[in-house]
């Protein structure tokens, strides 16, 4: 049946025959409606769904929380069997603060750090004059092309999409995507959704990770690169807190140079600072990851040691001890010198935390502190802690 240019029925055809036909027409514009309706809808709870993403990973206040928010959302809300994250972090800054600032980098599997741009395997020879910006690469999964990008590929992954993460024409790295699904990312798909997507993060990201730089450096001490005292100060508070709840003493230890003065004398402030940054090393040499060892000023240090009572403490304190005197520090080839500490160790045991930990806190410190004075007193190189009353 062919209708005329037009839309008027031929007169040869009967009523029924077009009212059936209309009836038809119209059944299959309602179908394409329905149809229509069906994709905007899904159009607008994807983008919902995106635009609660973007305002969840831009409202993140630290790193962890932008990672973790990146790899929990993002697959599921862009339906994606693999999202990796892979940075590049030239001399390994980005871990140190974030490892000193207690980031867990075992808690993000998918979060991978190259030294290079070419580590990326982003293929950037593709770049033209025309087209310096990197553009996405997408196509088949290739275990083992990829195997770097994609450290854990689920079973069945088959196409990737790497974007190059970009801040001000700078590559900071690059998100990946991967589906089971071998048509999801081919060559001929448009980018310009993800691309926007990964410029989002990359901005979220240098943010954190700036905000992160700056609350490692608000919180270390730049000469020996050891904590500070505000960063102890408030650790402190946390660790009575912690203790009080888990029933577990803590130690605290107050180390002073001994005859610093005359260190200064003898080879010049900056030799004096060589001298800290050596006693520094020697200190966090003798402790475990979870001790915290603060420069408090001048040529004092502190340590704060979690679940260890006296005994224990005084034991680490006198390894300190020994080990800054034991051996010379060399400044030079020809310039080698001996410094010696002496030690105040107090200790907070189980059941003492009681009562508001600013005085709690305060009074530790003056303990130990008084005790460092009665080792100045009693000849320096050594070590008096004595169990708290
Ligand atoms: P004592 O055995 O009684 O502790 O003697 P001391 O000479 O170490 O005593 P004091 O605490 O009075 O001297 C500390 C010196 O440390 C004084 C100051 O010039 C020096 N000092 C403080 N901060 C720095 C620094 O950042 N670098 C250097 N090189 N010296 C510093
Ligand atoms: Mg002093
Ligand atoms: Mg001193």
């Amino acid at each position: 049946m062919t209708h005329t240019a037009t839309g008027k029925l031929p007169p040869n055809i009967d009523h029924a025959d077009a009212a059936h036909d209309l009836a038809a027409e119209n059944r299959a514009l309602r179908a394409r409606m329905a149809y229509l309706l069906e994709q905007a809808e899904r159009n607008h709870s994807i983008m919902t769904r995106h635009q609660a993403f973007d305002l969840e990973i831009v409202g993140a206040s630290n790193f962890p929380e932008l990672v973790g928010t990146i790899f929990r959302v993002l697959p599921v809300i862009s339906e994606l069997d693999s999202v990796t994250l892979t940075l590049i972090d030239e001399d390994a800054d980005i871990r140190t603060v974030m490892l000193k600032l207690d980031v867990v980098f075992e808690d993000f599997p998918d979060l991978i750090f190259v030294e290079t741009l070419d580590e990326l395997g982003l293929d950037l020879a593709r770049r033209t004059a025309n087209a310096p910006t990197p553009r996405p690469l997408l196509g088949m999964y290739d275990r083992q092309r990829h195997a770097h990008t994609f450290p854990n590929a689920p079973v069945g992954l088959q196409s990737v999409a790497m974007v190059p993460l970009l801040r001000n024409k700078r590559i900071i790295g690059s998100l990946n995507l991967g589906s089971c699904d071998p048509t999801r990312f081919t060559p001929s798909l448009g980018t310009d959704f993800i691309e926007h997507m990964a410029s989002i993060i990359a901005i979220c990201l240098e943010n954190v990770i700036s905000n992160e730089m700056l609350k490692y450096i608000g919180l270390t001490d730049s000469l020996t690169g050891v904590y500070n005292r505000r960063y102890i100060d408030r650790r402190l508070l946390e660790e009575i807190a912690r203790a009080r709840r888990q029933q577990y003493p803590i130690s605290f230890m107050y180390i002073d140079i001994d005859h610093f003065k005359r260190v200064n004398d003898t080879v010049g402030h900056g030799g004096g600072d060589e001298v800290l940054r050596e006693v520094a090393a020697r200190i966090k040499n003798e402790l475990r990851t979870s001790d915290a060892l603060a420069r408090f000023g001048g040529e004092e240090f502190v340590v704060l040691l979690i679940d260890a009572n006296l005994e224990s403490a005084a034991f680490v304190a006198e390894r300190i001890r020994a080990s800054v005197a034991g051996s010379m520090i060399t400044l030079s080839p020809e310039l080698q010198l001996s410094v010696t500490v002496s030690i105040g160790v107090a200790c907070l045991e189980v059941g003492m935390a009681e009562g508001d930990p600013e005085v709690i806190a305060r009074n530790l410190i003056e303990r130990a502190d008084g005790l460092l004075y009665d080792a100045k007193e009693n000849g320096r190189n050594r070590v008096i802690s004595y169990r708290a009353e």
